[in-house]
């Protein structure tokens, strides 16, 4: 199970080629956005001088399109996306994107790739929304000028083999986020600084990093581009439990979409901290059944073991357990406007 190699036609690598248009504005301060302008995906012409790739103004978002059992193309959440790149924005001192304006984008894109989307339900449209700082100034200020940008392409998922179990690593020696900072935002700056931990991860035989909360190192908060679940208990009588939102985690759509599809399925969902060490012990006594990761590009993804430095544990029987596959079954539903899809969620 790779998310980076073996791409094949039917399975492409995830974001390595691109659909053949784009969207495009750009936001100054004396004449707020351009019109979108859709033309073809093509490189860009930017200062070197460019803020955003100085001083890291630069917030993105990923949100998918999927294929419907009667052939339309719908967009999952996009109303969700567009506030939380809005939400980011402001976190880095840049002009939100209209939601209406990033609506419309999302509109044209579809409209003019959605071809390039094959009916295999496997595949679907993944978007990506970026807004940089493309003034050419090196002030420490605001830039002046912004463009945003919208490019998409066609993905199988990002853990190319579906819903295998992964080994995930919890890092010790560095953390992700911390209270004030911009760990609960799309921020770009969230994500380079993870690579290191994902080679520790790699060399450790894992998959993923997990992140424990930077003040006393014990509370789990999320994977790199992923939000964790916890499942206690078994049955109709099962809890899905999740790290609550506290500014240092992605308010995931996935993980909200899952908490209220949950709910509709039987299971209650808890927002509830859970400490590594709670994490093993539960999993050795088995109120902890299942662990899950959730992500437009994830999708639900199991998780089969843990490490945590010289430790080593499974999660139930370290395979896909029946409450993750109903939750991912739901979802996939909802996405492709199943009958469970709750009014809204798709466009
Ligand atoms: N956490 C992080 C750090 C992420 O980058 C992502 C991907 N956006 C997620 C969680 C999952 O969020 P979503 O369900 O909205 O894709």
């Amino acid at each position: 199970m790779t998310e980076t190699s073996g791409g094949s036609p039917e399975r492409p690598q995830f974001g390595e080629s691109f659909t053949a248009h784009m969207v495009t504005s750009v936001w100054t301060a004396h004449e707020g956005w351009s019109p979108l302008r859709l033309g073809p995906h093509a490189a860009l012409c930017l200062s070197p001088a460019a803020v955003g790739l100085h001083y890291g103004q630069a917030v993105f978002e990923g949100l998918k399109a999927h294929r419907g059992a009667d052939g339309t193309v719908g967009v999952f959440r996009p109303e969700d996306h567009a506030a939380r790149m809005a939400d980011s924005a402001r976190r880095l001192s840049m002009p939100p994107v209209p939601g209406d304006m990033f609506l419309r984008a999302v509109d044209l894109l579809v409209a003019a790739d959605q071809d390039a989307l094959p009916s295999d339900p496997g595949l679907s449209l993944y978007l990506r929304p970026l807004l940089f700082a493309s003034e050419a100034n090196l002030a420490l200020r605001p830039a002046r000028e912004y463009t945003f940008v919208l490019i998409a392409f066609v993905t199988g998922g990002f853990f190319a083999d579906g819903p295998e179990p992964v080994p995930v690593w919890v890092s010790s020696r560095y953390t992700r986020a911390t209270p004030g900072g911009t760990g609960g935002v799309k921020f770009a700056g969230n994500y380079a600084p993870t690579y290191l931990a994902q080679e520790e991860a790699l060399r450790a035989g894992c998959r993923q990093v997990v992140w424990l909360d930077s003040q006393e190192r014990r509370w789990v908060e999320e994977l790199g581009g992923m939000n964790l679940f916890f499942v206690r208990g078994s049955g109709s009588g099962a809890h899905v439990v999740t790290p609550p939102l506290g500014g240092t985690l992605l308010p995931g759509v996935t993980r909200d979409s899952l908490l209220r599809l949950a709910a509709r399925l039987g299971y209650e969902p808890r927002e509830e901290r859970i400490a590594v060490d709670q994490w093993r012990d539960e999993c050795a006594a088995g109120t902890i059944t299942e662990t899950f990761a959730s992500g437009t590009a994830a999708v639900v993804t199991p998780v089969g073991t843990v490490r945590y430095g010289e430790e080593e544990w499974k999660v139930g029987t370290g395979g896909a357990g029946p409450v993750t596959l109903a939750l991912r079954d739901a979802l996939i539903d909802a996405q492709t406007g199943g009958s469970r899809s709750p009014e809204g969620w798709v466009r």
